[in-house]
């Protein structure tokens, strides 16, 4: 991290990997915006870092609902700061066979998992590209790449983040802004906490590091990512997995 400090927006930051995400860019030395869904929620992980003397705001509302977007950047901007580093985190899985998949669990996972980022990454990149200076990660999965039953939804709103990704890479690139994306593989948060046992039996059984990963292990990442260190990556998908995808 350069030693100008910069401001981190966080989707999804309230909890999970996306917590971890925010823990982590504040010990990088970032000032951080927990942009969640759900107001007590994330004012208590605000809590949480402020009593550590963390500089860190809560802003809420719907990244797949434009004026939602449009006043959490307002107020972010207003109390902390225009962010330099924006990290597309928040996501939703409904989960359903297609034949048994409702229009509905197809459009909210498409709307907040790509459409959510899409917002987000226009609302960030203005004041990115008055800087000539912004970092954009978004949160892929491996099930974007490899594709899982069950998972239509999910899969095509994640593969769709990766060409989103690369695109945004080739767009943004001479303003000195640099877009990658990570993919998780099985991380243990509330996402997967419900998963039945044979279904994370099974993750291990393809997972050479036989562990499930934490969402520290992504954080680490996306750490790299927007650091100094990674100044010459952009467009890439680094995945997170323990090797389960190679
Ligand atoms: P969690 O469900 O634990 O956390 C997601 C966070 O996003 C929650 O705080 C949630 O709020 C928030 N959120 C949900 N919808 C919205 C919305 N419309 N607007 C703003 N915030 C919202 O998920 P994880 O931490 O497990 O996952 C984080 C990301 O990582 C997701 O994009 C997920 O797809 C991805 N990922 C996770 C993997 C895993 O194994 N856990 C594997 C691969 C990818 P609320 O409290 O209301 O739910």
């Amino acid at each position: 991290m350069s030693a100008e400090k910069k401001i981190a927006l966080v989707t999804g930051g309230a909890r999970g990997i996306g917590f971890a995400i925010v823990e982590r860019l504040a010990s990088d030395g970032c000032a951080v915006v927990i942009a969640d869904i759900i107001k007590d929620v994330a004012a208590e992980s605000t809590e949480k870092l402020s009593s550590r003397g963390i500089e860190c705001i809560a802003v809420t509302g719907d990244v797949s609902r434009p004026d939602d977007v449009e006043s959490m950047f307002k107020m972010a901007g207003e109390r902390l700061g225009t962010p330099d580093i924006l990290v597309n985190n928040a996501g939703i899985t409904r989960d359903n066979f297609l034949m048994r998949m409702s229009e509905q669990e197809w459009d909210s996972v498409l709307n907040i998992n790509l459409k959510g980022s899409y917002l987000c990454s226009k609302a960030a990149s203005k004041g990115m590209m008055k800087k000539r200076w912004g970092r954009i990660v978004n949160i892929s999965s491996v099930v974007g790449v490899m594709g899982n039953a069950g998972q239509a939804n999910y899969a095509a709103s994640k593969a769709g983040l990766i060409g989103f990704t690369k695109s945004l890479a080739k767009e943004l690139a001479g303003r000195n802004i640099t877009v990658n994306a990570v993919a998780p593989g099985y991380i243990e948060t509330e996402m997967t906490e419900n998963l039945p046992g044979a279904a994370k039996e099974n993750f291990l059984k393809i997972i050479p590091l036989k562990r499930a990963g934490k969402p520290g292990d992504v954080a680490g990442i996306v750490s790299f990512l927007v650091s100094d260190g990674a100044d010459y990556v952009t467009g890439q998908v680094i995945h997170c997995d323990g090797g389960m995808v190679m």
